[in-house]
């Protein structure tokens, strides 16, 4: 695990900064940042990306992702009202400009669930976001814990793993993860997040106390 100091926090005129969580597909991002908005409820929202993909069973429409047709979602990004957008694993992704609006109206901290092309893309925008990559002790253990969610069909579970070695690459490159969490054990991994994380969380309990 490596660490830089987060630089400012919470500015008046921007709000609190989001927080980007990225890394390979099972590696236990959503597990991760449900645990905090648990704890943390008036603290954080997340960013409800759209997606193409059929939601999974238990997911919400409107609540994990919005989930639309391809026609639909093309039209909205040739209309400009995505921040980003990508394709993962045959399908497509994006982070909508009401999405982050939406939670930054509420004065929250905005948690972006995004792959690695979305990480690049928001490096672009003027959004400056904490990043934070939550990597797999290894690739077997993804395998083991993609296999245990049993969301996926085999084809798709490949691409997935396929696309995951190039997240772990990417999660070494310099510059670019504010933070590096290595999700072993999950207490482990929740308590670095929480550690990390904790100054703007204060921050934002402060600010909403006081208006
Ligand atoms: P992601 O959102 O990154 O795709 P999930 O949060 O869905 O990943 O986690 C993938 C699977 O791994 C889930 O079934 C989850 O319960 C499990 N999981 C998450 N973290 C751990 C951990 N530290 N140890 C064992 N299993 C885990
Ligand atoms: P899943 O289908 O497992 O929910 O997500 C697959 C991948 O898409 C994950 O790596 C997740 O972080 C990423 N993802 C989810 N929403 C977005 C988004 O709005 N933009 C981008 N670029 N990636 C996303």
């Amino acid at each position: 695990m490596y660490m830089r100091h987060f630089a400012r926090f919470y500015s008046a005129m921007a709000g609190p900064r989001p927080v980007v969580l990225s890394g390979p597909s099972g590696t236990g991002k959503s597990t991760l940042y449900k645990k905090l908005m648990k704890e943390y409820s008036s603290v954080f929202g997340f960013s409800v990306s759209h997606t193409t993909r059929n939601p999974r069973p238990g997911e919400v429409n409107g609540k994990d992702y919005h989930y639309v047709t391809r026609e639909a979602m093309q039209a909205a990004i040739n209309k400009g009202d995505f921040i980003e957008n990508a394709e993962f694993s045959g399908n497509l992704y994006g982070t909508s400009k009401a999405a982050v609006q939406d939670v930054k109206d509420r004065n929250l901290i905005c948690i972006l669930d995004i792959d690695m092309q979305g990480v690049r893309n928001i490096k672009r925008t003027d959004l400056n976001p904490i990043y934070i990559s939550i990597q797999p002790p290894s690739l077997d253990i993804l395998e083991t814990r993609l296999r245990d969610r049993k969301t996926e069909s085999e084809e798709n579970l490949q691409k997935r793993l396929n696309a995951a070695k190039a997240e772990i690459e990417f999660s070494k490159e310099a510059g670019v993860f504010d933070l590096v969490i290595v999700n072993d054990n999950l207490d482990d991994a929740y308590e670095q997040l929480r550690d990390a994380l904790l100054e703007e969380i204060h921050g934002v309990k402060k600010i909403n106390l006081s208006s």
